[in-house]
């Protein structure tokens, strides 16, 4: 059956009568022979079954399927038969059926659960090499399916790939080769290779139900056993779970105030105005409203700056007016730097003046409790009224160079101006985020601007992502995030950037919330929030960050050097040690360092005779007295086209040699490929070459391992890892 078949109006209706005849009875979890008919309804094998009430019944169901069979009990509720006792597989002869009929009964009468006690099925046994296909809808990012090798072994093993729907017929290959035990069923060491067409088919038949069944909620086949080429699959156990009646329909409050389109361009607005007005400005340097204030004046906002503070005549030479309504001109932005209840006011006052957009600092809002909570809503209604467009509240604040814009009370940049930059920052946390952006300027990164986004009542950080792929000033955009509002935007965003060629960077915290719910199938115990997130990140060209720090790390090496075309690495070093280490954390996350040819390697040893050439390069202590010699080594294999990127590993605390060596890579930079540099120390007398370095564009770093990953998070970006 071809998948458009799927959706043959006969096929929909006769579905659709299934799922009725169980919520009718008040059921969420179809049987397993009813979740098999809607399988075959969609054209899936499933066994032959009858389902039998005594244990004559069952021997003679058993002589019309044909021996060997399998016998089950039938439960509606979500249970593991086999933990109970209830399926017996094997069974060749009348009195083993007759047999296994009473044990099964017995175990099932033995068990809490609601189990029909008396019926039983028998199914017709298969053979063939045990996968789960299940599909769910989650909560963040919509239907999505997973794959993996199956059985009641599924959750041991936990090898299984997941996809987010829609599924391209590449993310459906991508998925099934996405297992490590896609070599089993590949046809691993001359065992017959397994009929993958069938399991294309039977993902797309879950991904039609999860997609076009509103009802639908979860959809688990465990096992489908697939025979070899060409002998199809069969479905020998089934579940659909339907939507709880209570989670239908109504979204959350929180859900209904997030807007659901992009928004990038508001914050344009907030990042480029032309007047500001600081909310709560105050004479104590210590105060937010003062600190922001000075911050503004000290780095010299191009624009008009206003003061808000009733108690007050003048701050900082400024007349300072009683309310917002007071200033007699308009005002793009107001920073409001008051306490929550005196913020939710500032912002009704900052509707009926027009104000275009804000940033709203205090915390004690939503992230505090329910009255917190309320605030916030009071807060965003105010903000509605007047179409005000805000980041916050609970927030550290903004800052971008090229405006002079520094609306952020936190310490970075306090007392000089930062340098533009090509990099967009975006952190949901204020201090961790402070931290982060001011890791990555010591690390050599110049940014184009940083959004914290605090509570995001309004604007979101996948509206920062959208205002930074359309910033000419940016190139690559790195987030450190801890929680994604709506899967739905964060695709559309992560599309855009991929389409603008933007590289997306994501630290994503909170990486383990598996097992936070006892989930009714494999399905839901696997597909949690951490793997869902990888998947998304692979199926759209999002760089996940495996380390906090590699963030910027990567940011850094993605803004300075091309992609690499391949992922043939060369690893080019003064030393063996460090050489060992590298080949294997490449080699760890499927790069390839290839053997150089023959007349390569003998090239590299007509510079150096005792170099090792093969690749890894040692380039032995030869380096030290003729450290030029290390450029033309990394010259003659960058050059060469055998390799796609290049890593070199840069020993020694020696600033003359070092700048030797610097000057050397830097020649090579010439061929277009990927070079990044890892220097063994961290000296202060090696400084001067690493900023050379850095400045003419080869990214520096000092750990051999931060090195591999960003190596690899370049060349999986270009999807050709693996
Ligand atoms: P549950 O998952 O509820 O424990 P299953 O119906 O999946 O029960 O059966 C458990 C195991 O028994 C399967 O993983 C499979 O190995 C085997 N099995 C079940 N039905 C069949 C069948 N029709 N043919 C072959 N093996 C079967
Ligand atoms: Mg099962």
């Amino acid at each position: 059956m071809a998948s458009s078949d799927f959706s043959s109006s006969s096929v929909v209706e006769n579905i659709n009568s299934i799922f009725k005849s169980a919520t009718q009875q008040k059921r969420n979890s179809l049987s397993e022979s009813e979740s098999k008919k809607v399988l075959k309804l969609l054209g899936l094998s499933v066994p032959d079954e009858v389902v039998v009430s005594s244990q004559q019944e069952a021997t003679s169901a058993a002589e019309r399927i044909g021996y060997p069979v399998v016998m089950k009990l039938v439960s509606h509720e979500g249970v593991h038969k086999s933990d109970l006792g209830g399926v017996i597989v094997g069974l060749r002869k009348p009195e083993d059926v007759a047999q296994a009929y009473a044990t099964i009964v017995n175990n099932a009468s033995r068990s809490a659960q609601q189990i029909q006690l008396e019926k039983v099925s028998i199914q017709s046994q298969c053979a063939g090499t045990e996968v789960i296909v299940g599909a769910k809808r989650d909560e963040c990012f919509g239907p999505l399916v997973m794959f993996g090798m199956g059985g009641v072994l599924a959750e041991l093993l936990r090898d299984v790939a997941i996809a987010i729907c829609p599924l391209s017929q590449v993310d459906v290959q991508r998925t099934i080769r996405g297992i490590k035990g896609f070599r089993v069923l590949d046809g691993f060491r001359g065992s017959p290779k397994s009929d993958l067409a069938s399991i294309d088919f039977c993902i797309r038949a879950v991904e039609f139900l999860v997609q076009n069944f509103d009802l639908v909620q979860e959809v688990e086949i465990n096992p489908l056993i697939v025979q070899s080429d060409g002998k199809g699959a069969v479905a020998v156990d089934a579940r659909v779970v339907l939507k709880e009646e209570k989670n239908s329909g109504a979204s959350s409050p929180q859900a209904q105030e997030s807007s659901s389109v992009l928004s990038g361009e508001a914050i344009r607005t907030l990042l480029e105005p032309s007047s500001v007005a600081v909310v709560g400005a105050s004479k104590d340097p210590h105060k937010i409203g003062g600190i922001l204030l000075s911050r503004i004046l000290s780095h010299r906002f191009q624009g008009k700056v206003f003061v808000v503070n009733p108690s007050s005549d003048s701050i900082s030479e400024l007349k300072s007016f009683t309310s917002i309504g007071d200033i007699p001109e308009p005002v793009d932005v107001a920073f409001i730097a008051l306490s929550p209840e005196s913020a939710v006011r500032a912002m009704q006052e900052c509707s009926d003046k027009g104000v275009k957009s804000a940033l709203v600092y205090a915390g004690g809002f939503a992230e505090s409790g329910q009255q917190g909570k309320e605030l916030q809503h009071k807060l965003v209604a105010n903000a509605r009224r007047g179409k005000i467009r805000f980041f916050g509240p609970n927030l550290i604040g903004v800052v971008k160079p090229s405006t002079r814009l520094y609306g952020y009370f936190s310490t970075l940049a306090e007392d000089y101006d930062l340098e533009p930059g090509s990099i967009g920052f975006i952190t949901q946390s204020g201090a961790l985020g402070t931290a982060l952006v001011s890791n990555a300027l010591d690390s050599g990164i110049k940014i184009s601007a940083w959004l914290s986004t605090g509570n995001e009542a309004d604007l979101e950080w996948t509206d920062a992502v959208d205002y930074f792929v359309d910033d000419n000033d940016t190139k690559v955009i790195a987030a450190y995030v801890e929680s994604i509002r709506n899967g739905s935007k964060l695709k559309e965003a992560a599309i855009r950037a991929r389409k603008y060629g933007k590289p997306l960077i994501v630290f994503k915290s909170g990486s383990t919330s598996e097992g936070r719910v006892a989930a009714r199938s494999h399905t839901s115990a696997m597909a949690v929030d951490d793997a869902v997130f990888n998947a998304f990140a692979r199926q759209y060209g999002v760089i996940r960050a495996e380390e906090l720090n590699d963030t910027f790390e990567i940011a850094k090496a993605v803004s300075m050097q091309p992609l690499p075309r391949g992922s043939r690495v060369a690893v080019i070093s003064g030393s063996g040690a460090a050489n060992v280490i590298l080949a294997d954390e490449l080699a760890k996350r499927g790069l390839e360092v290839p053997i150089l040819s023959s007349a390569l390697q003998k090239e590299i040893l007509d510079l150096l005779p005792l170099a090792s050439p093969v690749n890894p390069v040692d380039l032995s202590a030869n380096i030290m007295n003729f450290p030029d010699l290390l450029g033309k080594t990394v010259e003659k294999i960058v050059s060469s086209s055998e390799i796609d990127a290049a890593m070199v590993v840069i020993p020694g605390r020696s600033p003359r040699l070092g700048q030797i060596y610097a000057e050397g890579v830097l020649n090579s930079q010439r061929f277009g490929k990927t070079i990044i540099v890892v220097w063994l120390t961290s000296a202060s007398n090696v400084i001067p070459p690493i900023k050379f370095l850095q400045d003419q564009g080869v990214p520096v770093y000092f750990g051999i391992e931060t090195g591999a990953r960003v190596l690899f998070a370049l060349i999986q970006y270009n999807g050709q890892a693996r």
